[in-house]
């Protein structure tokens, strides 16, 4: 991990599933003009793997792990930022796959996908090679207390489950996909659990972390708490003499 980082900003953003932690990630990284990196997606983009090619098997939950450790050995991830909306896609091996990760068979076994150390191990590897030298802002569940243990500002989300289901439902169907919010809403609360119970970097709040409920929060004002925040934290200590 990077030492002496004298004009670079970590912030990291962890939270439960739903808890729109990647728009504001996102708006945090537009306000400074730093990079965004999506977590999620490179789990997601594992899982999407797993199941393409066989090696986990939803029904019975067995992964073959000897074939997916091969298989990430050499799996390209990476991020494709259109210039002008500034949209990011995930890129899996050369394929842009943004929308297959959405859907509802990655969604449904990917923290289970998730609960491997050595899918872990790797992931993080190449988290933290997108922090050399950059400024980021960073979405997930372990940002705060694995990948970026130093990072500058730590953000936990937290909202209701009925909110969290229902903005989940919403952007679903605005995004055209055939679901029941029912659906939804327990795969909300099952990934929540996996997460918070899997033995290894299970989702939890940081010590040093700051708490956001956005249970009645606009997006402006969980901004703004939130560059509030960054600010006092990091801001005051980066203040020219
Ligand atoms: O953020 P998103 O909901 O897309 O993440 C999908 C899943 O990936 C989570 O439910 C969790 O199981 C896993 N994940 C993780 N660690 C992260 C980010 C995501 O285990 N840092």
């Amino acid at each position: 991990m990077k030492k002496n980082r004298q004009d670079t900003l970590i912030v990291a953003v962890d939270g439960y599933s739903s808890t729109g932690k990647s728009t504001l990630a996102r708006d945090i990284a537009r306000h400074y003009g730093i990079k965004y990196i999506d977590s999620g997606a490179m789990y997601r983009a594992v899982t999407l793997y797993a199941l393409r090619h066989g090696l986990y098997d939803p029904e019975t939950e067995r992964l073959d792990e000897g074939g997916l450790k091969q298989a990430l050995e050499k799996m390209d991830i990476d991020f494709f930022v259109d210039q002008s909306s500034r949209d990011q896609s995930l890129v899996l091996n050369g394929e842009n796959v943004e929308r297959e990760i959405r859907q509802m068979e990655v969604s449904r076994s990917v923290s289970m996908i998730s609960r491997y150390g050595f899918v872990r191990t790797k992931l993080v590897e190449k988290q933290r090679a997108f922090a050399l030298s950059n400024s980021l802002v960073m979405d997930g569940r372990d940002i705060g207390t694995v990948v970026f243990p130093d990072a500058d500002v730590k953000i936990f989300m937290t909202a209701s489950v009925e909110v969290r289901a229902r903005r989940r439902y919403d952007e679903l169907l605005e995004k055209g996909y055939a679901i029941s919010f029912e659906e939804v809403k327990s795969n909300v609360e099952e990934r929540d659990h996996i997460d918070e119970t899997r033995k290894e970097s299970p989702l939890r709040k940081a010590d040093d972390a700051v708490v956001i409920d956005n249970s009645h929060l606009s997006r402006e004002e969980q901004l703004e708490r939130t560059l509030a925040t960054i600010e006092n934290k990091w801001g005051r200590a980066h203040e020219q003499p």
